[in-house]
């Protein structure tokens, strides 16, 4: 069992605020909010980065970007507009190795907040 923690959040372990989820992807709110809203798109299956993305991901990789979608749409950013961040690897920010997308928005204006 992986002992990450994102792993511990889907699992029920450690609390989440999720805001969707089903067997494949699961989001929940940034502990950290790096924007009015953050929230992070995780698939369920634990893959560290997109460094080991296998082509058998090729269509949960896409099911996580239509689920940014729809979820960017219940959180009544999707007009307004929002960033679809992924880091990998230390240098690039990474702090969780368990691959995930950071969607952020709900500024008033211009983004003024930077990942
Ligand atoms: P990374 O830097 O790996 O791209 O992003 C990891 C994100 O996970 C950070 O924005 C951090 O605030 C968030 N995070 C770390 N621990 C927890 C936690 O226990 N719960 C939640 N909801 N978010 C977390
Ligand atoms: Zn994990």
């Amino acid at each position: 069992m992986e002992e990450c923690i994102f792993c511990k959040i889907i699992r029920g372990e450690i609390p989440g605020k999720f805001v969707y989820r089903d067997t494949q992807v699961v989001a929940f709110h940034d502990i950290s909010p790096k924007a009015p809203v953050h929230v992070l798109v995780v698939p369920v299956k634990h893959i560290e980065s997109v460094r080991e993305i296998t082509p058998e991901d090729q269509e949960l990789m896409g099911l996580l970007m239509l689920k940014v979608k729809d979820i960017a749409k219940k959180l009544g950013i999707a007009l307004s507009g929002y960033k679809v961040v992924v880091n990998n690897g230390e240098s690039a920010g990474q702090l969780v190795f368990h691959l995930h997308l950071h969607l952020l928005g709900g500024w008033k204006k211009s983004p003024g907040w930077e990942v």
